[in-house]
């Protein structure tokens, strides 16, 4: 395991590199001739948006600028340099390194979105492919790869439950979106955005939907409810069908945020479920890691009755070949300038070709066998439980929570992160879902190996025996990485919180 000491860590600001008149590269001067054509720049420019005075920018010489951000990189935790990466929900999954490769074709990354459509045939003829084996994934009938996130394309769905209710002249009256209190925050985000009243409704004792507490909220003003299933907790809904069945006789939509879809993936389709709209991102269950370092690509899928509604262009396949497609005359328009996301596209095309359909239900049998595995250990440890009906098993993901070692030894979810850090162990993701006290969500995937689970368990164990024996061990970690422990309330000040160079020094002064 790689272990740092903070002194490792003495990385300079690039400002405090910088030395008047050092150069990194200087831009060779244009042609006197395209200079002639074009004029003098601060002619061409109106004078009202020319600078006064010289962007504050650091000097530096090339070399220095590549050593300081390559310094800046390995203080990073890679899921290639690093070692397990459990964060729950949002995890990387399987980012198999060739398909970077393939969306790194010059083919591809220098595609201009206003050329010709004969000339971008094949790029069409993957968006199209693409789709049509999301749409079997997931049991739809139609959809877009439009939206460049998940929660964009929530909103999109969240929109065409609007264009729907409206369609039918009911959306003065259905003005409610119903969201159980264990979702992803950005359900309830989304649904406001689009104009909803939220609705949120208490889960069960194990995690899933009350069916009761749905039957006393859903009426006339229903417009739908979003759902994840799994759940949060990692739990399948297995009252689905009557939830759905619920939401329907009500005359609203049901809507699924397939963010994660791998527990399902091969086994269950949200279409067989009843859900009318289905988001996925991409940029997690199909091979893009989420935070990329790029645009993502949540797409959206719709059951027939809602195809006319879809934003525009699509990609659809004519005689001639694939073209854009316009042809939506009830379309809510554009949720989207161009296709500009379709690198995340490529990686999924290039992942579901590769896995075909017996790798992708292996890949969900795995992620559920490795989230088990490590709940069913750590559910042992000292001071960790299972809350919420812990002899259900879970999908992708397990939610513990330490409350009773916080109780016992003051030692809380928070320490028990910064403690993995200092073993070089990234943490999980900590108190979400928020029906969760002292929330560990750990999220193992598919890809990682035995050795790699017990590891984790295993220092897990060592932080629950420190915690019983010398709490204030754990309570002040961490004392290996790049930065200890942030003062939060500072970070989050804006009396305090410098987000430039510039901001810093009108704050604290200096050069
Ligand atoms: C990640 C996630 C989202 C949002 O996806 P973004 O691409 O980050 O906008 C929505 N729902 C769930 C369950 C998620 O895990």
């Amino acid at each position: 395991m790689r272990r740092f000491r903070q002194a490792d860590w003495d990385e300079p600001l690039i400002f405090e590199l910088s030395r008047p008149g050092r150069v990194g590269f200087t831009p060779p001067k244009a042609e006197p001739e395209v200079c002639d054509a074009a004029g003098d720049i601060e002619e061409l420019v109106p004078q009202n948006m020319l600078r006064r005075e010289p962007p504050h920018l650091p000097e530096v010489s090339e070399v220095m600028v590549v050593r300081h951000y390559i310094h800046l990189s390995q203080m990073n935790y890679g899921v290639n340099s690093g070692a397990f990466y459990p964060l729950g929900s949002c995890t990387m999954k399987y980012n198999p390194i060739i398909n970077e490769v393939l969306a790194s074709n010059p083919g591809l990354t220098e595609l201009h979105p206003e050329q010709d459509e004969s000339t971008i045939q094949g790029v069409l003829e993957m968006m199209y492919q693409l789709k049509s084996w999301l749409l079997e994934i997931t049991g739809m009938d139609d959809g877009t790869l439009q939206p460049a996130a998940g929660a964009h394309g929530e909103f999109l769905g969240c929109l065409l439950i609007r264009a729907y209710h409206e369609d039918r002249g009911e959306i003065d009256v259905r003005r409610e979106i119903i969201v159980p209190d264990s979702a992803h925050g950005t359900n309830p985000a989304s649904a406001m955005m689009a104009g909803f009243k939220v609705v949120e409704i208490p889960s069960r004792e194990d995690g899933c939907v009350d069916l009761e507490a749905l039957r006393s909220v859903v009426g006339e003003q229903t417009a739908g409810m979003m759902l994840t299933n799994p759940n949060t907790l990692g739990i399948f809904e297995s009252d689905i069908v009557e939830i759905a069945r619920i939401i329907h006789e009500a005359g609203g939509l049901m809507y699924y945020d397939g963010a994660n879809l791998n527990a399902i993936l091969g086994r269950c389709r949200p279409g067989d479920m009843g859900f009318d709209i289905v988001h996925l991102n991409l940029h997690k269950t199909f091979s893009t890691p989420h935070g990329g370092g790029g645009p993502g690509s949540g797409p959206i899928l719709v059951k027939e009755f809602l195809s006319d509604f879809l934003p525009v262009p699509t990609v659809e396949r004519g005689e001639e070949g694939y073209y854009l497609s316009y042809d939506r005359p009830k379309t809510i328009g554009r949720i989207h300038g161009y296709y500009g996301n379709v690198n995340p596209m490529l990686k999924a095309y290039a992942y579901i070709l590769s896995m075909g359909p017996e790798g992708l239900k292996e890949a969900a049998e795995i992620s559920v066998l490795n989230a088990n595995y490590i709940a069913r250990k750590l559910m042992k440890v000292r001071g960790i439980t299972l809350p919420r009906a812990p002899e259900r098993p879970r999908k992708h993901e397990a939610v513990l929570s330490a409350s009773e070692m916080e109780r016992e030894t003051g030692v809380r979810t928070l320490n028990i992160a910064k403690a993995l850090l200092d073993r070089g162990l990234h943490a999980p993701t900590v108190y979400f879902p928020l029906i969760v006290p002292e929330a560990l969500m750990i999220e193992p995937t598919e890809t990682e190996p035995l050795e790699a689970l017990d590891a984790f368990i295993e220092a897990i164990e060592e932080i629950s025996e420190i915690a019983y024996s010398k709490p204030e061990e754990v309570l002040s970690a961490p004392r290996n990485t790049a930065v200890g422990r942030l003062d939060e309330a500072k970070a989050a000040h804006p009396k305090t919180l410098c987000l430039s160079w510039r901001m810093y020094r009108e704050r604290f002064g200096g050069d």
